[in-house]
This record gives structure tokens, C-alpha cells and sequence, in this order.
């Protein structure tokens, strides 16, 4: 106790030292927070505070110390992420490499890809996306036709994917290939490929919400070296399952590097408020307790379940139930920001609306996609009746 006491302490000196003026505030979108990698240009600031805190292993905190990580025990990164949050500073790094390959490789990865990618997701230096869907694949993501054939010590890739997170910004894929067309599921195998080789092509796609957050994929004669296969060959279908459930987690978790979570109210103060502010409306009153309430009692279940992961037990199939309350709370509070703001929620450009009155409309329409991405509601439901609850097909 008395030694977490004075890492706490030492803690809260180098972060007062070393933090940026600039990363003490709350981002506003997510292009606020590093994602890393060798095409993202960001102020340097923000460079600086991944420098540091990468330097100390700290935008892994818990990960092991030989591969670069912080080599924290879950108490010590508690005492971080509260000491980070005090000074209401931004997280030094974000993506799929912290979320979900770097994890999924430090409980599967042969040692060879553990030294050759961890040290470089730790620092930020390569950005990852994930090749899972396909045009006829998608909640049947069993069905993907994406074809790798070995040649020597290679296979040769050739296939499309489809709503790419970021691929126009990545470094690196993380993908699912079918290496037997005889089977379904025992067919598929989980590979590493660098997206900076001949073959690979991407298109980004434009959503309603102006946005363009995700892309087409070709692949087309994609030299990939055998020694990119996680896992066995043909073996790759529990493995895709194992990194959806760190991915489910993690879009469970939206809200919790994007905002101030005061921000609700912030909004209601200055849209609905009556003198200093007080909220005179009771149904908003209540509106916003329930999912404040609601978004602590989800706060304090992922945080168990982050502890029962760092404790040794791999996320399981209730991360399904985490996905389907995350995504869908996250959307009731949009819904709400927007009911809240009123006409000062509609706006899309041009004058009469603040900048951050145009995010609104846009995190609102982005909220439809959580329901989605990762795997829709109605598959995590299925998921949960059949892998949680135990009922029949
Ligand atoms: C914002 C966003 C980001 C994404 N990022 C990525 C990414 O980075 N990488 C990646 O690989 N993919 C990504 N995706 C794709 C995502 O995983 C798929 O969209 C999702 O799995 C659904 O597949 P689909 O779009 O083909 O819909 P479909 O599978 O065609 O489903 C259509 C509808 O049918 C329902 N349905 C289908 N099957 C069943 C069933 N068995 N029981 C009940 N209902 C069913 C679905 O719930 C849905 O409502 C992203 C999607 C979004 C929205």
C-alpha cells in the first residue's frame, strides 16, 4: 500500500513534468488523440506526449517491460489512469494496435512476432486495420472467399475487403484469408500483412455523416511471408473470435476517451437551463440521471472485467452483452445531446452554428454505426443466448 502510495506520488510528479500544456484538455474528436503510424501527421505536442509516455512504456502500461510495455501491475495502471485523469489529460496513444492485435498477439503470437510488432505498437509507430469483412461477408463472416495460396515461403493473397476502419491511414492489416475452400470455418487462417506492398489498393467510402472513416480493400497478388500466420493454418477461425472479443470491448468502451463526461450536462445547462443554469425540466432531469447511472454501472462492469483479463482470464463470450449496452447507451445519449440542443443539433456547415454544435449532428450519425461495427446487436444477441445463456440454436 505504501508503495503504490509513493508510485502515486512519483506518478503524479512526472506527469505534471512531462505532459503537455496542450494534451490537458479533453479532445473533441477523435482525430484529437494519436493513432500513430508512419502516415498520421499530428502537432508536436502531441508527438511529444507520445515520446514521452512511449518512452516509459506507458501507452501500454501493463503489457510486459521486454517487449517495451510499462510492465505495470492492474493496481499501478489504476493509479496512472487516475492520476492522467486528474489532470484531465488525453490518452498518448489510441487504435487497433493497443486494442486488439497487440493483445491478441501477446496471448497467441509465436515470440518472433511478439519482438517484431509489440515494441512498435507500444511506440505508435505502425497503425493497424482489421481485414474481416467482405462484399458477401459480413455477420456471416465465415463465408469470406478472400484466397491465400502457398507459394514457397509466401502465400499469394487475392480478394476484397470491405468497411476497412481507417485502411487510407494504416500501416498494416490484420485479416482473415481462406487457405481451404473445402471447409467453412476450418478453412480460414489469421495473417499479418504489410498494406506497403504491390498488390494492396484502397478506396475510402464516404458516409452520411461527411465522414469517411472506413474503406474498400483490394488485394491483388499479395506476396505475404508465411511467417505472418497467427496460429495455425486453417486454425484461424477461433482466433478471429478471440480478437473480436477484445474488439467488442473496446466498442463497448466509445465513450471513454472522446469526451468529458460532463459534457451532457454542460450542454443541457446551456441549452434547456433556467436561471444559473438549473435544469427546471423533470423528464430531462431524469432523462440524463438514468444515463449517467447507467453509464457508471457499465464503467464499473468493464473495469472487472479489464481486472479479470489482467489477471489471466481472456475476455469470454459476455463481452457480446458489453457491446450490444455499450453501443446501444452511447446511442440513446447522442439522441438525447440532440433532443437537448434542438435546432442548434441540425446544423452541417456554414454560419450560425459553433463548431462544436456541428460535431453533434455528426457524433450522432456516427452512434448508428456502433450498433453495427464489430458485429451487429442482433449477432450479439445471438451470441449471448446461445454462448451465455446456453439455449438451443
Ligand atoms: C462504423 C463501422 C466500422 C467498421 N469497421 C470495420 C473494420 O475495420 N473491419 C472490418 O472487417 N469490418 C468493419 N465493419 C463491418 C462490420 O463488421 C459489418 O458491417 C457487420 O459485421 C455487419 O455485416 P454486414 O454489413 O455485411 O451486414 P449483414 O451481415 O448483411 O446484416 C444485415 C442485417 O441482417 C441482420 N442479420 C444478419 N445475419 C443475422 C442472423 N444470423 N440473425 C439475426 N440477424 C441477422 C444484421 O443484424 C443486420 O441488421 C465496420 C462497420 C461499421 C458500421
Amino acid at each position: 500500500m505504501a508503495d503504490l502510495q509513493a508510485f502515486r506520488e512519483d506518478t503524479r510528479r512526472w506527469l505534471e513534468a512531462n505532459a503537455p500544456a496542450e494534451m490537458r484538455t479533453p479532445p473533441r474528436t477523435a482525430d484529437d488523440v494519436c493513432w500513430g503510424g508512419r502516415k498520421g501527421k499530428y502537432p508536436a505536442p502531441t508527438l511529444r506526449w507520445l515520446a514521452v509516455m512511449a518512452e516509459r512504456g506507458w501507452t501500454a502500461p501493463t503489457w510486459p517491460r521486454e517487449y517495451g510495455g510499462g510492465g505495470l501491475s492492474g493496481a499501478e495502471a489504476k493509479v496512472l489512469r487516475e492520476e492522467m485523469a486528474k489532470l484531465r489529460l488525453r490518452p498518448p496513444l489510441i487504435g487497433f494496435g493497443l486494442e486488439m492485435i497487440g493483445p491478441l498477439l501477446l496471448e497467441v503470437g509465436n515470440e518472433e512476432q511478439k519482438r517484431e510488432h509489440i515494441p512498435r505498437i507500444v511506440r505508435g509507430e505502425i497503425r493497424w486495420c482489421q481485414g474481416y469483412s467482405e462484399p458477401g461477408a459480413g455477420s456471416d463472416l465465415a463465408g469470406l472467399q478472400t484466397r491465400a495460396v502457398r507459394d514457397g515461403d509466401h502465400y499469394v493473397l487475392d480478394g476484397q475487403k470491405v468497411w476497412t476502419s481507417y485502411a487510407d491511414k494504416a500501416d498494416w492489416m490484420f485479416l482473415l484469408v481462406r487457405t481451404d475452400t473445402t471447409v467453412k470455418h476450418g478453412g480460414i487462417t489469421f495473417m499479418l500483412m504489410d498494406m506497403d506492398v504491390p498488390g494492396v489498393s484502397v478506396r475510402p467510402i464516404k458516409l452520411i455523416s461527411g465522414a469517411s472513416p472506413f474503406c474498400e480493400t483490394f488485394i491483388e497478388g499479395v506476396r505475404v511471408p508465411a511467417k505472418n500466420v497467427v496460429g495455425q493454418v486453417n486454425g484461424g477461425w477461433a482466433i478471429a473470435k478471440m480478437l473480436l472479443r477484445f474488439e467488442r470491448n473496446m466498442i463497448a468502451d466509445v465513450f471513454k476517451e472522446r469526451e468529458d463526461r460532463s459534457r451532457l450536462i454542460t450542454l443541457a445547462r446551456r441549452y434547456v437551463g433556467g436561471e444559473n443554469g438549473r435544469l427546471e425540466d423533470p423528464i430531462v432531469r431524469d432523462r440524463i440521471t438514468q444515463i449517467e447511472i447507467d453509464q457508471l454501472c457499465m464503467d464499473l462492469t468493464l473495469a472487472r472485467s479489464r481486472e479479470s483479463v489482467k489477471i489471466g482470464r481472456p475476455p469470454g463470450p459476455e463481452t457480446s452483452i458489453f457491446k450490444l449496452y455499450g453501443t446501444e447507451l452511447n446511442q440513446r445519449r447522442r439522441e438525447l445531446v440532440v433532443q437537448i440542443a434542438g435546432p442548434q443539433a441540425l446544423g452541417w456547415d456554414g454560419p450560425g452554428f459553433s463548431a462544436e454544435e456541428l460535431t453533434l449532428t455528426r457524433d450522432w450519425l456516427r452512434s448508428r454505426g456502433n450498433t453495427i461495427e464489430g458485429g451487429t446487436s442482433e449477432i450479439q444477441l445471438n451470441i449471448i443466448a446461445k454462448n451465455v445463456l446456453g439455449l438451443p440454436d
